[in-house]
């Protein structure tokens, strides 16, 4: 089946058309072990703690992260307070230099950082290479242009930063997260404390290595690795001027118990059960792809997945056979080959729940469709894509979010019902509507409760436009103009 090797190989059929498997062959220099990045320099943590980062698709160990103790966010804390007061005073397009310098960096690296990203957290290389590296660098890009002009931004008010912010965030687009949090705190003059997700702490560590390149004055960003107690001290710390989350509803909660007696500004992005409505006159092959799309992506870790899907019931028999079909070809398989639509679970625990819930599901009686006719890897945590129908609005696998990729089929026979189903949710992060009729779209994205509303399209992102949930979802928005005004006094 190979022709020649790596990226020029061309692919001869003989039995039955298959690609030729083209793995990406860049492969980033990655440390058998990671300080914690404090004051501008990698410190070894004080507690001496480390644990291993591994490749979900492999099961192997990548390096060695540094636990963070309490003494080390202390010194974190302190480092940030320091940079603090001078990166404020900087002229705005000063600091803007560095987030545009930065964005560059990203640009130019984003090959290794992809690639990293891939290996860390088990994600398909074609995402991480075409949508959270370009989005990525599109943040700090955007920021960087701000940075100048906040009081343009805010009416011609004079507007100071909040001092340190504590950033902690999730693990499935750790560097895009990353990013979102970063570049409004640095664009608007505030110094950060960022813990990343325990699984996946080597890209923002990497993107500390670019932050010396450019000369980013030292404790600007301190990035702290370590489990959630990390992210706890984080959250909860004395110096901590604002606090940013992305994660969980349940630790969300927490942190907002937590800083409830504190003057604290919280901004909370959590987590998601959003649908997908699809009216019998939409544009059925997109629908189609836009449906694969919002809950196959990432293997369904995406806080925003459409992971209920409403279709109107004079064509739910095709919709679904349709469905099947699409499913039927995505490959499952290793993350680093360029082909592969589904990759690696991000780890041994989250495999365990998506697990779970399916069984749940299953023992509620909706109907498991799993058509995967690849075998799925030895080695390292899979799960194939799956959906199921015949599912109440009670069960199980239609109220909880199992972050993996479980799809749950509805059906409604009149928009009523598809607005009531849709928001019958504790969460209201998304939702997609997918019919040819314009006004259908303006009434139905009217009454979504949800954050975003993609219509006839879905898991578009673009750094102007603000992010974020209502209801359990959380509040506060990233990206935008509104996400800049939580990082301003
Ligand atoms: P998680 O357990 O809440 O973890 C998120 C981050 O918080 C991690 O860095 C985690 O550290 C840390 N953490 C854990 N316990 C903490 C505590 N008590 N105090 C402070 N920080 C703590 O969530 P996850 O399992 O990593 O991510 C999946 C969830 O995130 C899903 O519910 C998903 O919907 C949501 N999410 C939402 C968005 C959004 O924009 N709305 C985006 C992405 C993900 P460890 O990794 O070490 O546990
Ligand atoms: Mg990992």
């Amino acid at each position: 089946m190979m022709g020649q090797s790596g990226d020029t190989a061309v692919a001869v059929p003989s039995e039955g058309w298959n690609y030729s498997p083209a793995p990406e062959r860049t492969r980033p220099e990655i440390d058998s072990e990671y300080g914690l990045f404090i004051g501008g320099e990698f410190q070894a943590p004080q507690s001496d703690r480390t644990f291993n980062t591994i490749n979900p698709a492999t099961g192997q160990r990548l390096s060695r992260i540094s636990e963070a103790s309490e003494e080390d966010v202390d010194a974190a804390m302190a480092a940030a307070r320091v940079a603090g007061p001078k990166w404020a005073r900087m002229k705005g397009r000063e600091r803007g230099k560095y987030l545009f310098r930065l964005a560059r960096r990203v640009q130019e690296c984003a090959r290794e950082l992809a690639v990293l990203e891939t290996m860390d957290g088990g994600k398909p290389i074609k995402e991480s290479r075409d949508v959270d590296l370009p989005l990525v660098a599109q943040h700090f890009f955007y920021h960087a242009g701000w940075a100048d002009k906040l009081q343009w931004a805010f009416g011609g008010r004079d507007v100071k930063p909040r001092g340190v912010c504590g950033q902690i965030i999730p693990w499935n687009f750790p560097l895009l997260m990353a990013a979102w949090k970063l570049a409004p705190a640095l664009a608007c003059g505030n110094t950060v404390v960022l813990k990343p997700a325990e699984t996946t702490s080597l890209t923002a560590l990497h993107l500390a290595k670019l932050m010396q390149e450019i000369d980013l004055p030292p404790g600007v960003v301190n990035i702290v690795t370590g489990a959630g107690d990390t992210g706890r001290m984080v959250a909860s710390h004395p110096a901590v001027k604002k606090v940013a989350f992305t994660g969980s509803t349940e630790v969300g909660r927490r942190i907002m118990e937590e800083l409830a007696p504190r003057e604290v500004p919280l901004t909370l992005e959590l987590g998601g059960k959003s649908a997908n409505i699809v009216f019998a006159d939409a544009a059925i092959e997109q629908a189609i792809e836009g449906v694969v799309s919002g809950i196959w992506f990432n293997q369904g870790h995406v806080c925003c997945a459409g992971s209920r899907l409403l279709v109107e019931e004079s064509i739910l028999e095709p919709f679904v056979a349709a469905l099947r079909d699409r499913m039927a070809q995505l490959r499952v398989g290793d993350p680093l080959d360029k082909n592969t639509d589904i990759g690696a679970i991000n780890s041994s625990e989250q495999l365990d729940r998506i697990r779970a819930l399916v069984t749940a599901g299953q023992e509620e009686g909706a109907i498991l469709h799993d058509v995967q006719s690849t075998p799925l890897p030895e080695q390292g945590f899979w799960f194939p894509p799956c959906f199921f129908t015949g599912v109440q609005p009670a069960h199980v696998v239609a109220r909880e979010e199992i972050f993996g990729p479980v799809l749950a089929v509805m059906s409604f026979r009149t928009p009523e019902e598809a607005i009531r189903r849709a928001n019958t949710t504790p969460y209201g992060l998304a939702a997609g509507i997918w019919t040819d009729k314009g006004s259908k779209i303006f009434e139905i994205a009217s009454r979504m409760d949800a954050g975003v509303v993609w219509c006839n399209t879905y898991n578009q992102f673009d750094a102007a436009s603000p992010f974020g949930g209502v209801k359990e979802s959380g509040f506060g928005r990233e990206g935008g103009l509104q996400g800049l005004r939580a990082y301003v006094r």
